[in-house]
């Protein structure tokens, strides 16, 4: 974030009452009453009063402050449960394709058969990774994901005539989206604890489930990085209950090719196509976040859906859909991305998860023992560590700064004190990975008093981020 003086000193100041760095096309159109087409209280009666600057300032002005972000294209970005990996740029020429980037969504069906093909052989594959036969490509992000598959539990219980389904039991690893997501549809949300292992706890949750469950939303791997052993015993919990277990799926590049929700007992699920199959994502989008479901909860998907039917492609509304979640057939661009992802690994996509896992590992083992693991068992992509007794995450992750990192995820999971979490991802090299680990055994050997004064080197010195968060002032 950048403070008002640079923002200022770049932009604000130069303008000059006037000056254009634009030409726009003559008008053609006749001139038109915007009163009596936009309501008049909602025309403005001054100008907006933006700086008014020729193109080189302007160019200058955003180039300058794209070099003050940390990006994953400037630095390694181990940002855990975000998944922050490489986007090979081969995703970047698919989707800037003009045969797929000229499309418009109103077009007919025979004018797309080609964008048509991309959205059905997705579906295909996600079908095939999960197990779960009934995918949805419309959800735009992964709480988005939730959002969907949550509805069509609902809708599934409403069409059931079973009323009495009133709670959704979230264990307290999951993302923090998966709580909010409960109550959104409605649901009174439930805690279930973990375990020594960092799992659910198997005999709470035996205790917490009834005939008021609608079902269990579980993060697999959950946010401490942690294989959920029991998930199978879970799922039986569940069902013999007859309610749906959910899988939040945002970090499937810790399962492709080695766990199938679906033998695990999972009902519906969502991806983050965004973060497992690589599109760059960061400030919140796009995204997409397909869901995956058992033919039991296919016809609630949303709206539209993309069936075959002999050599042509179109669209189709499942029977009893929950209607539309997003406008149109959701984010294409990601859809396109993730296809060309998986298509370019084609039957090695597991070394993804293989690389991710080895990764991450890899990362527990170098700085165990100077920083504490709470769960020191295999992780997969991601690994939840505790600066040394005495220093704090947040002076360690500011410290990281300094050497040219974006920090890791800190103070998440809660469930975990001073909380670090590492997700190297499968796209980093053995050396970036050893660079960093030195840099972090360097910061836990560093002086509080010199780490509180970090970063020295940034765009802006520490921020108050109590009132950045209270009182966010995103414009000026
Ligand atoms: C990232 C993430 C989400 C949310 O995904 P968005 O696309 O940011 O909405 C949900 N659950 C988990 C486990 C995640 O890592």
């Amino acid at each position: 974030m950048l403070s008002e003086r640079i923002l200022g000193s770049l932009i604000r100041d130069k303008g000059r009452e006037g000056r254009r760095g634009f030409t726009l096309p003559r008008n053609d159109v006749d001139d038109v009453e915007f009163s009596a087409i936009v309501p008049k209280e909602r025309l403005r009666s001054e100008k907006p009063g933006l700086p008014e600057v020729d193109e080189p300032t302007v160019v200058r002005h955003y180039t300058n402050l794209s070099r003050k972000n940390q990006a994953i294209d400037t630095t390694f970005y181990p940002l855990g449960s975000c998944t922050m990996k490489h986007n090979p740029r081969a995703n970047e020429v698919a989707a800037a394709n003009p045969g797929f980037a000229g499309l418009h969504p109103l077009q007919p069906e025979a004018q797309v058969q080609g964008a048509l093909q991309v959205m059905h052989e997705l579906q295909g594959f996600l079908a095939e990774i999960s197990g779960l036969p009934a995918v949805s490509l419309q959800p735009l992000a992964g709480a988005q994901g939730e959002l969907t598959s949550i509805l069509m539990v609902r809708k599934f219980f409403e069409e059931a005539g079973d009323a009495g389904r009133t709670t959704v039991l979230v264990p307290s690893t999951a993302h923090g989206t998966n709580p909010a997501t409960a109550s959104m549809v409605g649901y009174g949300a439930k805690e279930i604890g973990v375990d020594e292992h960092g799992g659910v706890d198997v005999e709470e949750l035996r205790e917490a489930v009834d005939e008021t469950t609608a079902a269990l939303m579980i993060t697999n791997p959950n946010t401490c990085g942690v294989y959920e052993r029991n998930i199978r015993e879970i799922s039986e919990i569940l069902h013999e209950a007859g309610a749906f277990l959910y899988m939040d799926g945002a970090n499937m590049n810790a399962n492709l090719g080695r766990m199938r929700p679906a033998e695990a007992g999972v009902d519906i699920m969502h991806y983050n196509l965004h973060k497992t199959f690589s599109t760059p994502h960061g400030g919140g989008g796009p995204g997409c976040g397909a869901i995956a479901a058992t033919d039991v909860l296919a016809p609630f998907r949303p709206d539209p859906v993309v069936e075959r039917e002999g050599e042509e492609f179109r669209f189709a509304r499942p029977q009893k859909s929950i209607g539309r979640v997003a406008g149109f057939h959701g984010n294409f661009g990601p859809i396109l991305r993730a296809w060309n992802y998986i298509k370019m690994h084609g039957p090695e996509l597991r070394d993804v998860t293989d690389m991710a896992v080895l990764n991450a590992n890899y990362v527990r083992a170098k700085l165990g023992g100077t920083y504490r693991i709470p769960y020191n068992e295999l992780c997969k992509h991601e690994v939840v560590v505790q600066p040394p007794e005495g220093k704090k995450a947040l002076d360690i992750a500011k410290g990281l700064i300094d050497f040219g990192y974006h920090p890791p995820t800190i103070y998440f999971p809660l469930v975990v004190k001073e909380a670090m979490l590492i997700e190297p991802t499968e796209t980093e090299s053995k050396e970036t990975l050893d660079d960093f680990i030195g840099a972090m055994l360097e910061l836990a050997e560093t002086s509080n008093e010199e780490l509180q004064a970090a970063p020295t080197g940034a765009p802006t010195r520490r921020l108050d981020e109590t009132r950045a968060a209270r009182k966010l002032k995103a414009r000026w």
